[in-house]
């Protein structure tokens, strides 16, 4: 059975103070008893002071972090202090990264290998521009980047990664996909993983869907088959609307 898992990316929005607010209310308000797993990728500078303190149910994860473990890379992050900060997860290839900070296939793959390195869980976001889409490409692309992602990586391994389904043409535009599209792009995922790995490793990696997703979406995407969790930037920056998403089921 694959748990669902609710994370949101706040990308570059809220102060500390406003995070903090917003942490400790969902830690007030949701029990550990919740029926899904749920993360915060929040920005790194304050990432040590929301981190989960023991018994706090939301887990804490960081947007984007070195491959290396050190050297001379001015300005970036290490995996090893990401992780000495107690955050669970890293967010590894969110499509902002490919697109604005030269992101590649490769740096992916050697980021998920970084994580696992450093005992980090990963999600690793692959998506289709929209040209790729109306070009009929969307499988051809999906397929590429999940392939270089899972270079190396061990069928135990894989076991406890995430892929996140992330449409480009859909984030921050308002437009969801439909929940066919979704579902079918999570199924396409799934099947990648299948060939590369065993069917019975492919039904235990869970598939988050991202783009777009509100209170008001979550409830037909989380209804479909291959979609076990999402991925939300707007409609995470707020704590209302946050909790409807991990009340999802209610
Ligand atoms: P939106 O939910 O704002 O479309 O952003 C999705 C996203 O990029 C999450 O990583």
């Amino acid at each position: 059975m694959r748990i669902p898992i609710i994370a949101g990316n706040w990308k570059m929005n809220k102060t500390k103070d406003e995070a903090v607010d917003f942490i400790y209310r969902i830690n007030r308000e949701v029990p550990n008893s919740a029926k899904v797993e749920t993360v915060i990728f929040a920005q790194s500078p304050y990432l040590k002071t929301l981190v989960k303190r023991q018994g706090d149910y939301l887990q804490i994860g960081a947007q984007n972090m070195h491959y290396e473990d050190n050297g001379a890379y001015t300005g970036e992050i290490s995996p090893v202090v990401v992780k000495s900060l107690g955050v669970t997860y890293i967010l590894i290839g969110h499509s902002e990264r490919k697109i604005y900070y030269n992101e590649t296939d490769e740096t992916v793959n050697l980021k998920l290998q970084a994580a696992f390195r450093n005992s980090l869980k990963a999600i690793v976001c692959v998506g289709e521009s929209l040209k790729d889409r109306e070009g009929n490409k969307t499988t051809a692309v999906i397929t590429k980047q999940v392939e270089s992602a899972l270079k190396g990586i061990t069928a135990k391994q894989v076991e406890n990664v995430v892929l996140a389904y992330e449409p480009i043409w859909a984030i921050g535009t308002g437009k969801t996909a439909t929940t066919s599209i979704a579902n079918d792009t999570c199924g396409v995922i799934r099947s990648v993983i299948e060939k590369l790995y065993s069917l019975e490793v492919a039904n235990k990696v869970r598939i988050q869907y991202g783009g777009s997703v509100k209170p008001s979406n979550i409830k037909q995407l989380m209804a479909e088959e291959q979609i076990d969790g999402v991925l939300v930037g707007g409609a995470s920056l707020n704590s209302e609307d946050f909790l409807q998403l991990i009340y999802y089921q209610n």
